[in-house]
């Protein structure tokens, strides 16, 4: 019996992880509690059939966390979720989507397989200033790259605007996380190799990253794959606020209510949005109270399960009517209530924290 079929056999059917579970407020379908995502981890173990609402529970999963930090038997839900993905893609019979779109990221280094010789070439504009001497490398992220462009420009713009210059990384590629999400680890073990390999050879000592996953993942996930990297990992939000406490970033003060949408990886860092945004002079709507509710995008629930996703993403705006603008600081969640947005014609925008600090910094 595997330590985690251990871990399952603890659960106390409390139901403490169903109340914060994202899936369980759109779906009252009982099998989609994160108890019994785990619980279909003996039935993989033994490669037995499973039906189609066994094998969709395993994957309407955004691998948001919110689960393990209310389960009061420290079961770690994410991970056994995680793992029964490994197994079902070594059996090969994962979605097809899922497979398809971990291909993707393996061979073509973006989720959409597009060919992409040079990520930073998708977004760099005349005005930004870059400076390939300098130990401080961007890197945007795909979903910054392929959607939402102004979010590196505007990075960069604040960045120059208090003196620094960055460098690109012609090889950037996608982190991984999707790959990760779902299991595919022999994969994922050499890719990380790789890519901290080619960013340690470009003498970089600050890798600074936009994307909160790609954060999570170059910071904590990539030293578990391979090895702790010589450069250190930074968030712009983090970048943000020691440019803020420096003096280098001051706002001319503006008026109005905005919605904060946070990055469930940035947890440990809500405070920094908030505080920034309280600075401009916003007053923030709280759609969850501060706590993590997740987008509902990520780890595959967007391309597998689109209409639970979406469900999910619409709670964000059903919760910020009274904003004039949500403001996010994850480029997945902004590209998913885009989409939504756009479907629903909402016009309630979203907008990046890089690009109200920009239009709200003083020049
Ligand atoms: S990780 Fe998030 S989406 Fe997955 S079961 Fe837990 S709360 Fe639900
Ligand atoms: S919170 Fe933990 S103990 Fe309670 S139902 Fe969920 S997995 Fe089981």
């Amino acid at each position: 019996m595997s330590s985690y079929l251990d871990q399952v056999n603890k659960c106390t059917d409390c139901g403490e992880c169903g109340l914060i579970c994202p899936i369980c407020h759109v779906s009252d379908k009982g099998i989609y509690s994160p108890d019994n995502k785990i619980r279909q981890l003996g039935k993989i173990e033994r490669n037995e059939e499973l039906t189609k609402d066994e094998l969709d529970t395993v994957y309407l999963c955004s691998r948001c966390g919110a689960c393990n930090y209310v389960c009061p038997e420290d079961i770690d839900i994410n991970g056994i979720i995680q793992y029964e993905r490994s197994l079902i893609a070594k059996q090969k019979r994962e979605p097809e989507k899922t497979s398809h779109i971990a291909n993707n990221i393996i061979t073509r280094f973006n989720p959409k397989g597009m060919d992409v010789p040079n990520m930073a070439s998708m977004w760099v504009a005349e005005d930004l200033k870059f400076s390939e001497d300098s130990k401080l490398a961007y890197m945007a992220g795909c979903w910054v790259a392929l959607k939402n462009v102004e979010i590196a420009q505007d990075t960069v713009r604040i960045l120059n605007a208090c003196g620094i210059r960055p460098k690109t990384l012609e090889k950037e590629r996608c982190c991984g996380l999707f790959v990760i999400d779902n299991g595919h680890f022999d994969e994922i073990r050499r890719y990380a190799k790789e890519y901290t390999d080619y960013i340690e050879s470009q003498g970089v000592e600050v890798l600074l990253v936009s994307c909160p996953a790609c954060y999570d993942v170059m910071k904590n996930v990539y030293p578990e794959l391979y090895r702790k990297p010589k450069y250190r990992v930074v968030s712009a939000l983090e970048m943000f606020k020691d440019l803020y406490d420096q003096g280098k970033i001051k706002f001319d003060r503006t008026k109005g209510k905005v919605s904060m949408r946070d990055a469930c990886p940035m947890k440990d860092v809500f405070s920094i949005p908030r505080e920034l945004i309280g600075a401009m002079g916003y007053e923030i709507i709280e759609p969850f109270d501060g706590k993590i509710f997740c987008c509902g995008a990520p780890a595959g629930v967007k391309p597998n399960y689109p209409e639970i996703s979406n469900a999910i993403g619409r709670i964000t705006f059903e919760k910020s009517k009274d904003a004039e603008m949500i403001v996010s600081y994850c480029s997945f969640c902004k590209h998913h209530l885009d989409t939504i947005s756009e479907a629903d014609g909402s016009g309630l925008p979203v907008i990046d924290l890089s690009s109200v600090i920009w239009k709200n910094m003083r020049k």
